[in-house]
């Protein structure tokens, strides 16, 4: 399959963990996987660090991070620690960046004040739009404020900033979930600053993986959803929008979500109990089909045989072979 890509033109991978707990299992997998195909691909693999909300990023939750994946026998060619061409790697460090494109959306008039309260928000039933992002879908209303009643208000409270959904559908492939297709106006529009004056992750992400050169999103099913949203951003902001492949996410035996309050999935707790990277890598090549037994596998000796699109699709259950390697009950 052609990768889109201009001839010799790299390719550009990253694995952008928020630092706001230990990694686990799922995260793991889904690092493993966005590494595979960037080294499969003869790509670059840059670590970003997304710590843009500061009552919840932790600096000892970056470090360890790093500490967990290199463990794990994955290495990066670019990141905070290391460095590179497009430093800085941490978003904390680039909100110059994200004030810049924010005015370019102003300046197109893409963007309005919002003073709805979060009470408000959820008191709006939530539409069947099959697009559940965080809470029901904004229904405008501060759309239509005029510029009196926006001024008025602004003295009284200061605004969140949303951006104003085009009404053009998006429809893209994805290299793991398969074509893709969302209706005009999904999600509605979403916000770009919080009230609080932290840039939302949408705008910062979009931002950094058109700056970094980034080729290649490889990343949890979970942002599935927000992939619209970052589509209509690169859009409107001209740039070149990515590749996306979104690999399912890994749940507990029970189809439950890993929590990270769940400390035996944890690394750093496999780590303690003597459980050696190749076994973790193993088991999480069985789990992706890369292998038929959860044996101890070098990262490195995985490179290669990992296909995307024959990825299970949407969700991957720990099953008993990888519990019983692991240890967990
Ligand atoms: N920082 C996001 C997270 O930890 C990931 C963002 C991304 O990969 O686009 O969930």
């Amino acid at each position: 399959m052609s990768l889109g890509l201009a001839d010799g033109m790299k390719v550009r991978s990253r694995f952008a963990p928020s630092p706001t707990g230990r990694l686990h299992l799922g995260n793991a997998w889904t690092a493993l996987m966005a590494w595979l195909d960037a080294r499969q691909r003869g790509g670059s693999f840059v670590w970003r660090l997304e710590d843009l909300d500061p009552a919840r990023s932790r600096e000892e939750y970056a470090e360890a991070a790093m500490a967990d994946l290199r463990w794990l026998g994955l290495d990066w060619d670019e990141g905070p620690d290391v460095g590179g061409p497009f430093s800085p790697y941490r978003q904390s460090a680039r909100m110059e960046l994200y004030a810049a494109a924010l005015a370019d959306l102003r300046e197109q008039g893409r963007l309005y004040p919002c003073f709805c309260s979060r009470a408000e928000l959820m008191a709006v039933a939530s539409a069947p739009h099959g697009l559940h992002l965080e809470g029901p879908v904004y229904p405008g209303t501060c759309r239509r404020l005029d510029a009196r009643e926006r001024a008025e208000r602004a003295q009284r409270k200061p605004p969140s900033i949303r951006f104003m959904l085009p009404r053009d559908p998006v429809v893209f492939h994805d290299l793991a979930a398969g074509p893709q297709c969302f209706p005009p106006g999904a999600g509605g529009d979403f916000i770009v600053k919080r009230a609080d004056g932290v840039f939302a992750y949408q705008l910062a992400c979009v931002v950094d993986d058109a700056a970094m050169g980034i080729t290649h999103v490889v990343r949890g099913f979970d942002l599935l959803d927000s992939t619209p949203r970052q589509i209509h951003l690169y859009r409107a902001l001209g740039w070149r929008v990515p590749w996306f492949a979104h690999v399912p996410l890994l749940l507990g035996t029970g189809g439950e979500r890993l929590s990270k309050r769940d400390r035996s999935v944890e690394l750093a707790s496999l780590r303690m109990r003597g459980i050696r990277p190749e076994q973790v890598v193993g088991c999480l090549a069985l789990l992706a089909g890369l292998t038929d037994r959860p044996e101890p596998v070098r990262a490195r000796d995985l490179v290669g045989r990992l296909q995307l699109p024959r990825l299970p699709k949407g969700q991957v259950a720990l099953n008993e072979p990888v519990r019983k390697a692991l240890g967990l009950h």
